[in-house]
């Protein structure tokens, strides 16, 4: 243990984008390679020290009996944490509007603009400097698309690096962890203590794995693929120009830009929707009352789950566990199966452009491939929440449409951070072939160089 003193901090922080769930009171200042850094994790992310609510009503009072891996490491490295994060209830959501805690302000703008989901208050956070990196959870995006709106790097890294040891599930397939922060170097240095194997996570990479990606040296020339299927028509204007201002800017210093395609990009947001759906359906049947949540009353044994059920979560909740529970019944059809043949078809157009190796899976890599793939993160920047709001009155969809841009990476379980272009209020999104998340890192450092 690096805890060796036992100084309290004295300031207390100050939310006003209702970032934060709970506030630590009088957290203690650690020692080690991440002291003084100050950080909060994502209210799904248990700690025993305060209440993990993963924003829903249901678990208002719900105190973990153990802190999540992660939280250990990071505690034993210096970091302080100093409060819990607002976010989706159980990250379904990618506005930061479906929370039992209220919506996040993003702090960049006056106006009520959305900070974005699901970990919208991880993004805040960071963004409103009311810590040093947050740590949220991605399962289609939820840690690069706040970030986008929120004007900070957010990095996924691949499926399996960090330990989801006490983090609520949402999609087990899908579910990353992932670091919010103002610079590089604070990413690198926390990326660095909970990049750990951990047997307690069946899904974890395992150590054979993690040995095979040598160290990440960047060439001098990158080759980077704009694919073709993320220039969608519903990108703003300023965000095509943003985007390509920081290519040109790449290929002005030799870099070279490649169009490339992945057509199964345009079928991702259905394929992820239908697998996302099943698993938060599985994933979420323990909030019933009896196993976690709130206690309506035992008088009517027979009633109790679905009155808790009905009580404690949310419409969004309701929503993806009818979805998901249809799409895991006989009736559905074949949904379920097509949706993983457009997954794996999708890594196999990954495979097939990207330069490196795919070793989860054994492939040689194309030598006349691309290091890296961009796209924006978003389509545009954040909107007010009038507008949110009215655009899912609208459709539902509008909800879920933004997505197409972060999906694809979460398919593919590869890395992928999302890097402020010139003024904070865009994103460009960079990814890598699976568990090359270190050269991911530097080369996304590079093209943040040239926004
Ligand atoms: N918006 C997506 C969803 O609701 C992604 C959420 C996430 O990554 N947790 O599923």
């Amino acid at each position: 243990m690096h805890r060796l003193s036992s100084r309290r901090l004295a300031t207390a922080i100050k939310d006003p984008y209702n970032a934060l769930i709970s506030i630590r009171q009088s957290p203690k200042q650690g020692e080690g390679p991440l002291a003084p850094l100050t950080w909060v994790a994502k209210d799904n992310i248990t700690t025993t020290e305060e209440p993990t609510t993963c924003a829903s009503a249901a678990l208002k009072n719900y105190y973990s009996p153990f802190d999540a891996t992660v939280v250990k490491l990071l505690d034993e490295a210096g970091a302080t944490l100093v409060g819990k994060a607002n976010l989706d209830e159980f990250g379904l959501g990618s506005s930061n509007t479906n929370s039992a805690f209220g919506p996040v302000k993003n702090p960049l703008y006056e106006e009520f603009r959305v900070a974005g989901g699901s970990s919208g208050g991880s993004a805040a956070a960071v963004s409103g400097e009311l810590c040093d990196f947050s740590l949220g959870t991605d399962t289609g995006g939820s840690v690069r698309q706040p970030s986008s709106y929120c004007g900070v790097l957010g990095f996924k890294p691949t499926y399996g690096r960090i330990s989801r040891w006490g983090v609520a599930a949402y999609a087990q397939g899908f579910d990353t962890v992932g670091i919010v922060a103002r610079d590089f170097s604070v990413i690198r240095k926390t990326f660095d203590v909970i990049d750990k194997y951990d047997e307690k996570d069946v899904t974890a990479m395992p150590p054979w794995i993690r040995n095979k990606f040598g160290a990440a040296h960047l060439p001098k020339k990158l080759r980077i693929g704009v694919p073709r299927e993320f220039l969608v028509g519903e990108l703003l204007e300023e965000t095509k120009k943003e985007y390509s201002t920081t290519l040109e800017n790449l290929m002005k210093a030799g870099h070279t830009v490649v169009p490339v395609s992945l057509p199964s990009i345009k079928k991702s947001l259905p394929a992820y929707y239908t697998l996302v759906s099943a698993g938060a359906a599985s994933s979420l049947s323990r909030f019933d009352g009896v196993r976690y949540g709130v206690l309506v009353g035992p008088e009517y044994p027979e009633t109790i789950i679905p009155e808790n059920r009905a009580h404690g979560l949310g419409t969004e909740v309701k929503r993806r566990t009818l979805l998901g529970n249809f799409t895991l019944s006989s009736e559905s059809g074949d949904h379920f199966v097509r949706a993983t043949g457009i997954r794996e078809h999708l890594v196999e157009e990954m495979n097939d452009v990207l330069q490196f190796p795919n070793h989860l899976i054994n492939t040689e890599g194309n030598p006349d491939g691309v290091h890296v793939l961009v796209a924006p993160t978003a389509f545009g920047i954040a909107p007010t929440i009038e507008d949110y709001k009215l655009a899912c009155r609208t459709s539902l969809v509008n909800g879920y449409i933004n997505d197409i841009m972060t999906i694809p990476a979460s398919l593919a379980g590869c890395p992928s951070i999302s890097v402020p272009m010139r003024n904070r209020r865009y994103g460009i999104q960079v990814m890598t072939q699976y568990g090359f998340d270190r050269f991911l890192l530097k080369a996304a450092e590079l093209i943040e160089a040239h926004k």
